[in-house]
């Protein structure tokens, strides 16, 4: 038996944190915040226990609160006081988003990402105006089968948003909508309109998963037929990410992401191994509600599934990581 090599040498005590391959700091976290112009108190969200919709008012406490546990970043999202079939109020001088931006980039420090999309503006709940579908191609995903998101209308509408979004101080934008060409269409929209140094991080590989059940609660964003499979990746493809981020990097996409996290690793650490870009997971709703669920019943210990699950998307080479133990966990380091 030869025992020369003991791995357990280097795992007592006092030097398991020298030999640490990966660590999590706060600096890393995004914490989501979701602003809704349709309330004036602060409305839990049920299946994302400790969350919270707050009205437009309460956007400054709220980002303090985040800043308070060490995280400096949070991702906004809106919920309009009204819903158009364009989605109008998303690209609204004085919509929910922007006013929330302004107030938190006037009174606090936090860097202030502004999610670009039109699911939660639209009434029909798609990421974008929508268009009939030549016959042969329709697919039953969409239950009227005949419709479909109206790519090319859609740019238009994110470079609207993204400059209404900038022009309200948002540090960074970060559209979320797969729609082809959108980082191209952004880019040119912010330099257009004067924000040449204002980064885009493109949800560059988002899949169609079932784990953002729980965000649809949040942001009232569920689409009212159909699914996003006309738009939102399979779910079964790893090289067609390749492709896709490859496309937003072509475009001027400053900082990647891959989105669910968990189930997707092995796509993060594709991605980390072909680009250099800062790769960022977003460690979806469902993530965050299965360890809560399992917890609540006592099988599991939150806090310790809720590091152990922020350090593998670390390891797996996210160097951002959007996910609601932000503060919880960011608290406990
Ligand atoms: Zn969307």
């Amino acid at each position: 038996m030869d025992l020369t090599h003991r791995p357990r040498r280097l795992r007592r005590d006092r030097i398991r944190g020298l030999v640490s391959e990966t660590s999590l700091e706060p600096a890393d976290l995004i914490a989501p915040v979701f602003v809704d112009a349709t309330t004036d108190e602060r409305v839990p969200i049920e299946s994302m226990p400790g969350h919270e919709r707050v009205p437009i008012a309460e956007a400054v406490p709220r980002v303090e609160e985040v800043l308070a546990t060490g995280v400096e970043a949070v991702m906004l999202f809106g919920i309009p006081e009204s819903k158009d079939p364009e989605g109008s109020r998303a690209w609204a001088a004085d919509g929910v988003v922007q006013e929330a931006t302004r107030r938190i980039m006037g009174e606090t420090d936090a860097y202030v990402i502004t999610d670009a999309c039109l699911c939660e503006y639209t009434d029909h709940g798609h990421c974008g105006p929508l268009e009939e579908e030549l016959a042969e191609a329709a697919d039953p995903g969409m239950a009227d089968s005949t419709m479909t998101v109206d790519n090319d209308a859609t740019l238009e509408a994110l470079q609207r948003i993204a400059a209404s979004q900038a022009r309200a101080g948002a540090d960074m934008i970060a559209p979320s909508g797969m729609i082809d060409g959108m980082v191209g269409a952004i880019r040119e929209g912010l330099d257009g309109a004067g924000y040449p140094e204002v980064p885009i991080m493109s949800y560059a590989a988002k899949y169609e998963s079932a784990f953002y059940g729980p965000f649809r609660d949040a942001a009232d964003g569920a689409p009212a037929f159909g699914d996003r499979r006309h738009y939102q990746m399979d779910p079964a493809n790893a090289r067609e990410a390749r492709r896709e981020v490859a496309l937003d990097v072509k475009q001027g996409a400053d900082v990647l992401m891959v989105k669910p996290a968990l189930p997707y690793l092995d796509i993060v650490s594709d991605l980390r191994r072909e680009f250099d870009h800062p790769i960022a997971a977003y460690n979806v709703s469902g993530e965050y509600a299965m360890l809560h669920a399992a917890a609540d019943r006592g099988w599991l210990e939150l806090e310790a599934v809720a590091r152990e699950s922020l350090l593998s998307i670390k390891r797996a080479g996210a160097d951002l990581i959007l996910t609601y133990f932000a503060e919880d966990v960011a608290r406990s380091l």
